[in-house]
C-alpha cells in the first residue's frame, strides 16, 4: 500500500474542499482498502466521510423517502420505512455481500463500488478500465461474469451491486454537492456504459461527495420481487439480477419497472419494455414478451452466452413473482 495523508472532515463543506483528483472519500472502507491493498487504487489522500452527519432515513415532503449517503447497508434494509414502503430495496441489499459486510458498508459508496472483473483486479495484466489504452483481455479471455448489453470494445466489465438494481427500478435520484454546489443526478443517469472512456464508472466529479439517495413515492410496494441468480447461494455476486415492481388494477398492469443487474456496465433499466408492460394483463405470454424485447440486442462473449437464457428465465420469474407477491402470507 502507498503512504497517503489522512483528514476527518466534521462537515460535507470542508469534506468537498478537501478533495482533489488525488484524493478519495472513504466512508466502510468495504471496496477501497481492497483495491489499496491490491494497488489498483492508489489514493494520496484519505478523506474519512464516516464523522459527517448523513446517517439519517427520513420521509420527505413529497410522500419520498431522503437516505443519508452514511446509513448502512443494514440500517437500510432493516429500516422500517424501507421494509414497507420499499421492500424491493430492502431484498435486494439483504441478497448482498454478507452481514458484517452489510454493517460496514454504506448506501453512498454501494453506488461507487468498482466491478468484479477479474483482469480489473490483476494489477500484471492490462485493463483499460485501470491503465486506460491498456487492452481488454476479458473480451478474448475469461469473460463468463462480463456483459450481455451495452458493453464496448475497450470494456465488458458489469457493475457488481445489488443495492444499485433496485435504486434503478425504484427512480432513485442522487444528491451531490461539490465546490460548485448541490445538484441531483437521476438514477438513470447516474453511472455509464464504458464507451471508450471504460475507467470513468459515473458522472460524478472528483470534488463531489454523494450526500443522498431519494426514492420518490410509488404505489409499488404490494408487488414487488428481486430475484438474484449467482453461482453460491449466499456471499457471491449476481451472475444475473431481476429487480422487477408492479401497480396492477386486477390483472391488470397500471404501472411497471424491471431493471437488471449483473449483464451492463451499469444497472440496466429498459423503459421501453417498463412502457409496454402498462396496460397488458399479468400472465406467462407478457412477462416473455417483455423478457425477449429487453434482451433482442444482447451480445454474448465466448462464455457467457448463458446469460442470455437466464436473464430471460429471470425477468419471466422476478416478474410472475412480483405480481403474486401481495397474495403471499
Ligand atoms: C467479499 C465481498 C462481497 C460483496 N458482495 C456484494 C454483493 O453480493 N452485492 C453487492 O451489492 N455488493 C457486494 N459487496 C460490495 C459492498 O456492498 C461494497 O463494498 C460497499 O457497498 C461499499 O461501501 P463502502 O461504504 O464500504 O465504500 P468504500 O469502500 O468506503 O468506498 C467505495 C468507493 O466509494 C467512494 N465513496 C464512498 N462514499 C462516498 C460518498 N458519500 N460520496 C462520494 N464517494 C464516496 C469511495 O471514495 C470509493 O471510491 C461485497 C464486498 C465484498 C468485500
Amino acid at each position: 500500500m502507498n503512504p497517503f495523508q489522512y483528514s476527518k472532515p466534521a462537515d460535507v463543506h470542508e469534506a468537498v474542499h478537501l478533495s482533489s483528483a488525488a484524493s478519495r472519500f472513504i466512508a466502510g472502507g468495504t471496496n477501497l482498502l481492497d483495491l489499496m491493498k491490491e494497488n489498483i487504487s492508489r489514493p494520496e489522500h484519505l478523506i474519512d466521510i464516516t464523522g459527517l452527519p448523513l446517517k439519517s432515513v427520513e420521509q420527505t415532503a413529497s410522500g419520498g423517502v431522503l437516505i443519508g449517503a452514511l446509513v448502512s447497508n443494514a440500517d437500510l434494509a432493516w429500516h422500517p420505512l424501507i421494509e414497507q414502503r420499499y421492500p424491493l430495496l430492502s431484498q435486494a441489499i439483504l441478497a448482498g455481500a454478507s452481514p458484517q459486510l452489510r454493517n460496514m458498508a454504506s448506501t453512498g459508496g454501494n453506488l461507487l463500488q468498482r466491478t468484479r472483473c477479474y483482469y480489473f483486479y490483476d494489477a500484471s495484466v492490462p485493463c483499460n478500465k485501470r491503465e486506460p489504452g491498456s487492452g481488454c483481455p476479458a473480451r478474448t479471455g475469461l469473460n463468463r461474469i462480463h456483459a450481455i448489453l451495452g458493453a464496448s470494445e475497450h470494456c465488458v466489465a458489469t457493475h457488481p451491486s445489488d443495492m444499485c438494481v433496485a435504486l434503478a427500478a425504484l427512480a432513485a435520484r442522487v444528491h451531490v454537492e461539490g465546490r460548485g454546489g448541490a445538484r441531483v443526478i437521476e438514477f438513470a443517469d447516474f453511472h455509464r456504459l464504458p464507451g471508450d472512456t471504460p475507467q470513468r464508472d459515473n458522472l460524478l466529479a472528483d470534488d463531489e461527495l454523494i450526500t443522498a439517495i431519494e426514492l420518490p413515492a410509488d404505489q409499488l410496494a404490494s408487488h414487488s420481487h428481486y430475484l438474484k441468480i449467482r453461482d453460491r447461494a449466499s456471499y457471491a455476486f449476481a451472475l444475473v439480477c431481476v429487480a422487477a415492481a408492479l401497480e396492477l388494477d386486477g390483472d391488470q398492469i397500471i404501472d411497471a419497472r424491471l431493471a437488471l443487474g449483473g449483464v451492463a456496465h451499469k444497472p440496466w433499466r429498459d423503459r421501453a419494455v417498463e412502457a409496454s408492460l402498462i396496460g397488458q394483463t399479468v400472465s406467462r405470454e407478457t412477462f416473455s414478451n417483455a423478457a425477449d424485447a429487453l434482451l433482442q440486442d444482447a451480445e454474448p462473449l465466448e462464455h457467457n452466452g448463458f446469460k442470455i437464457k437466464l436473464a430471460r428465465r429471470g425477468i419471466i420469474r422476478a416478474l410472475s413473482d412480483a405480481a403474486t407477491a401481495g397474495e403471499r402470507p
